[in-house]
């Protein structure tokens, strides 16, 4: 039985430069993977924003020192066990090799990802529509492409929050999900804002202050809108620290190593009482339908990063009014278009 791991670059390009608290960006490099075994392929994905301490370089040298031989267990315990023995902080290097494992052992056993782990196929939360920093016209623009889509997330900075909602609500009532991205300053004001924010039909907000910046106390105590924790929370040896400081977390594949221990995460925060967003690093169909086969254990999910890129190279990830069809195929239910033929190892 030959096992073998290729992996190739590749650069995800958006169809408008994505303004964020911290700049704007008009592509993200990625690495996609594949793993075959018995005439049967999974592939993964490690999207790479500019934010992150991981690299292209860095994922290409994980990647490099794993042995395919090593990948081929029925237990994912097993697999990440080897994966952090090789580098433990390389996450979204060990996301990419357990997304594809997960893809290839669904497709051996003829089943989707969210059936190996008996989960639903799917989920009452409605689809969101993420709107980057913009200007007014923009902002316009965009709440029109939004649609039917019922949710907007929408991303802010430079104490610009209310100025951005205040002309959202100029052309639409929808409920707004807002990602601060650490751009607020905590102090008197901060519990001010989240009270107007409360009647603007806001579902929640996410990391308002500096990821080190964790200690909410009356914030989290008073706010009535729930705060949710992305960049103060990466892995499951975090949650510690976001207990009783946030009610809730943004789980991504990327920031935690993948869909397993993911999984391990939802648990856990469940029994302290966590809500859970399951979000994405504006990642390709690849990532995003790895993800989506955990939508049924989720508050909210913001996996429209495939609906902003204009060279996504999978396909077989449908959204209906911005809501996930879970591929109903097997593994992660998605394939390659263009990439991984013919001499599928370049870099
Ligand atoms: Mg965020």
């Amino acid at each position: 039985m030959k096992t073998v791991l290729e992996f190739l670059s590749y650069n995800l390009e958006f169809q408008h430069p994505f303004g964020l608290a911290h700049g704007s960006r008009i592509s993200t490099p990625s690495v996609f993977v594949k793993l075959s075994c018995n005439n049967m392929a999974g592939y993964g994905e490690a999207t790479l924003p500019p934010y992150l301490p991981d690299t292209r370089e860095t994922v290409l040298e994980f990647l490099q020192q794993v042995q395919a031989d090593q990948l081929i267990v029925t237990d994912p315990q097993v697999l990440h066990a080897y994966l952090h023995s090789l580098r433990p902080e390389s996450l979204p290097a060990i996301a990419a090799i357990d997304i594809a494992w997960h893809d290839l052992q669904g497709k051996l056993e003829a089943k989707g990802v969210h059936q190996l782990y008996e989960l639903n196929g799917t989920s009452e939360a409605p689809g969101m529509f993420t709107i980057g920093i913009s200007n007014h016209n923009e902002i316009q623009e965009k709440v029109a492409e939004a649609g039917e889509i019922p949710v907007l997330k929408i991303k802010t900075g430079n104490g610009m929050d209310k100025a951005i909602v205040e002309t959202i609500r100029r052309f639409t009532g929808k409920p707004i999900a807002l990602d601060a991205n650490q751009s607020w300053k905590k102090d008197v004001n901060s519990l001010k804002l989240l009270h107007w924010l409360n009647k603007q039909n806001i579902l929640f907000v996410e990391q308002p202050f500096h990821k080190n910046e964790n200690d909410l106390g009356t914030i989290y105590k008073d706010s009535p809108v729930p705060i949710i924790a992305d960049e103060s929370f990466q892995t499951i040896e975090d949650l510690d620290l976001v207990t009783g400081q946030f009610h809730g977390i943004n789980i991504k594949l990327m920031k935690c190593g993948g869909i397993y221990p993911a999984i391990q995460i939802i648990k856990a925060a469940r029994k302290r009482g966590l809500r859970i967003l399951i979000g994405c690093m504006s990642e390709s169909s690849c990532g995003c339908a790895a993800a989506s086969q955990l939508i049924a254990l989720a508050d909210w999910y913001d996996l429209d990063g495939p609906l902003l890129l204009r060279n996504d190279p999978f396909k077989g990830l449908n959204y209906l009014k911005g809501r996930i069809n879970i591929p109903s195929g097997p593994g992660t239910g998605v394939l390659p278009v263009g990439i991984f033929q013919g001499n599928a190892s370049a870099i």
